[in-house]
């Protein structure tokens, strides 16, 4: 039998816990994958800091790259290919059963037995649930995705949560082609979805934070016009002289603050859509005026995750753009698995893109 390392996460703000587990006997349908890379998501941040909760004792980590290590019987991907040992693969953040009310309704991630790494309770039968270990045991209803060659694993590493999701909003949206597009945040998933906007065929990708170095690489990501978000809700003025006086056709919300989500609705043209991805955790309500959504005729929508569909375009998506856009460059930092802390602390202080993991 042979074990692999685990940081297991127990309590906010404390230091993450190496130990040393036995890899488990896979079931039928079960992979055994080795992690190459896991990159920290801001929910990790966010719940390692405690300002979102998560069943404990559990190993954060979702971003994953991994190589098979084993599988037991036939595996196959989400384009049909079987999974074979020493496979490149990433797959979704969550196991859906593919049955229950909300699988058989186009919500996979809302499965009522949803499995999801990086966020799940270590049990008996599951303790390599997440990214931040040697190993990953995949469970059966997770898409599985093999990762184009070219594509290296600092570019690919995100795809399976920041580039997923950015794919699932913008599908979410009417239409992107030829629209004037309202990113607020240039975070990871802020300047992927500048680069993503571009490649649909957006008009202008107008990109909103207070920090001027993410503006500077929202730009290199397709940003056509940056606004400082400190400016507050002068950024709705600056939306109407862009658009002729209309406002902006797709508001999407990455950052989780309530101004951003009030703003965001104030930029919109009338018939304009508002998607809210950034607030994941507990807030105060924001005050809405139902006359303004019914006479400006204002849709708003929220996108939690994605389904496995979101994770192939999104793997397309970067296999076709890695080249134009400088997506490896945002892991600033890698550090092995002993370093875990560190990792964690660089993160928070230093607010980097993304750091990476390599056990
Ligand atoms: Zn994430
Ligand atoms: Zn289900």
């Amino acid at each position: 039998m042979t074990s692999g390392q685990l940081a297991i996460f127990t309590e906010a703000n404390r230091p993450l816990r190496l130990e040393e587990h036995p890899t488990p006997d896979l079931a039928k349908g079960e992979i055994l994958a080795r992690v190459t890379l896991c990159t920290l998501c801001g929910s990790d941040l966010h719940t390692f800091q405690g300002h979102r909760t998560t069943p404990v004792p559990t190993v954060l980590g979702h971003e994953i790259l991994g190589t098979v290590i084993e599988s037991s019987g036939e595996v196959q991907s989400f384009d049909g290919k079987t999974v074979g040992v020493g496979d490149r693969i990433t797959w979704t953040i969550a196991a859906s059963c593919g049955r229950c009310f909300y699988c058989e309704r186009g919500l996979p991630q809302k499965c009522e037995s949803l499995l999801k790494y990086g966020h799940a309770p270590i049990t008996e039968d599951w303790v390599f649930n997440g990214g931040l270990g040697e190993y990953c045991h995949l469970k059966p209803g997770t898409s599985i995705h093999h990762v184009p060659v070219e594509l290296g694993d600092e570019a690919a590493c995100p795809v399976n949560c920041a580039t997923a999701t950015i794919a699932a909003a913008l599908r979410r949206a009417e239409s992107v082609d030829g629209r004037t597009v309202l990113v607020q945040g240039a975070g990871m998933l802020g300047v992927t979805a500048c680069a993503m906007a571009q490649t649909l065929g957006a008009q202008s990708i107008v990109v909103a934070d207070t920090n001027p170095s993410r503006l500077e690489r929202a730009l290199e990501f397709g940003a056509t016009h940056t606004l400082d978000a400190n400016m507050g809700s002068e950024i709705v003025h600056r939306i109407r002289e862009l658009t002729h006086g209309h406002g902006a056709d797709l508001a999407l919300e990455l950052t989780g603050s309530l101004d951003a989500v009030r703003i965001g609705l104030d930029c919109l043209r009338i018939g304009g859509e508002a998607i809210w991805v950034g607030t994941t955790h507990p807030t105060e309500p924001v005050k809405v005026f139902p006359e303004t959504v019914v006479r400006r005729m204002l849709a708003v929508r929220g996108v939690h995750n994605y389904t496995p569909s979101d994770l192939d375009f999104a793997l397309r998506f970067l296999e076709e753009n890695h080249r134009r856009f400088p997506f490896s460059a945002l892991v600033e930092k890698t550090f092995s698995l002993s370093q875990v802390n560190e990792a964690f602390d660089f993160a928070i202080d230093s607010r980097p893109f993304r750091i990476g993991i390599r056990p």
